[in-house]
């Protein structure tokens, strides 16, 4: 069974604008997905949708074949976004941050797991830092730091890798593949061919709002 379902999801801005255009789609438990497609495809409104940021204009999204808006606290536990933009307190210790992301979703106080988490990421000895001090790459380890600390088994990256160097992003691919094999499903998003093909399972390919081919990474090579 998929560990979420995407059905029938379509998204109209008030500017007119339609995002999506009914997609359907399931990401199966453990997997690297990859949603590749051009600026402006409508990667971010999906993401955003399935993490409850945005309404969509119709369409549902299951997650273990049960309703995520009649189930929305319960859902939201299961779910990681790390997002484009890095929005974070700048003046707070990373710890504090992490910390606070946990209980943001509802997740009691639990200072070895976030322990865990920091170590995991190799932020730990980083941790009375503040944020205005850390390296781009680190900020980004930051990132993933607080979408994991309430322990999501569904993680969602968009664009993880936008404008970051080659080292930096060999790096996040590697972090990305460990999170896998932990166990926690992935859906990242990128506009980079090079990026589906070296991280995902399987890819999808969006452009103007639409779905257009969903194929196993090798196959997708075959095809472009
Ligand atoms: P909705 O109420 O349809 O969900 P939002 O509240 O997300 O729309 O956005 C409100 C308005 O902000 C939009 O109608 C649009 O004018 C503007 N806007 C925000 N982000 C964008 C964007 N990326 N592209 C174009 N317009 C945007
Ligand atoms: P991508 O992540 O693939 O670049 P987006 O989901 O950000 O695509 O955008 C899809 C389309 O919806 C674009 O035409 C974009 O300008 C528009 N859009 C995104 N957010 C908003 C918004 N809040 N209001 C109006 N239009 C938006």
């Amino acid at each position: 069974d998929p560990i979420l379902s995407i059905r029938g999801l379509r998204k109209s801005y008030a500017s007119g604008t339609e995002a999506l255009k009914s997609v359907d789609l399931d990401i199966r438990r453990g997997e690297i997905f990859a949603l590749l497609g051009p600026n402006g495809a409508g990667k971010t409104t999906l993401i955003n949708i399935v993490c409850g940021i945005v309404t969509p204009t119709a369409g549902e999204v299951l997650i273990d074949g049960r309703n995520w808006q009649r189930h929305y606290r319960e859902a939201r536990k299961r779910i990681g976004l790390v997002p484009q933009e890095l929005t974070m307190d700048v003046f707070e210790p990373l710890i504090s941050t992490v910390s606070f992301s946990r209980e943001l979703f509802g997740r009691a106080p639990d200072k070895a797991k976030v322990e865990r988490i920091l170590r995991d990421l190799s932020l730990w000895d980083k941790r009375k830092e503040i944020l205005k001090e850390l390296s781009g790459g680190m900020k980004r380890r930051v990132m993933i730091a607080k979408a994991l600390a309430h322990e999501p088994d569904i993680l969602f990256l968009d664009e993880p890798t936008a404008g970051v160097d080659v080292e930096l992003r060999r790096d996040m691919w590697a972090l990305v593949r460990r999170l896998r094999d932990n166990g926690t499903t992935i859906i990242l998003t990128t506009h980079y061919i090079e990026e589906a093909e070296e991280m995902a399972d399987r890819v999808g390919v969006i452009t103007n709002g639409e779905l257009i081919l969903v194929e196993a990474k090798d196959e997708l090579m075959k095809k472009l």
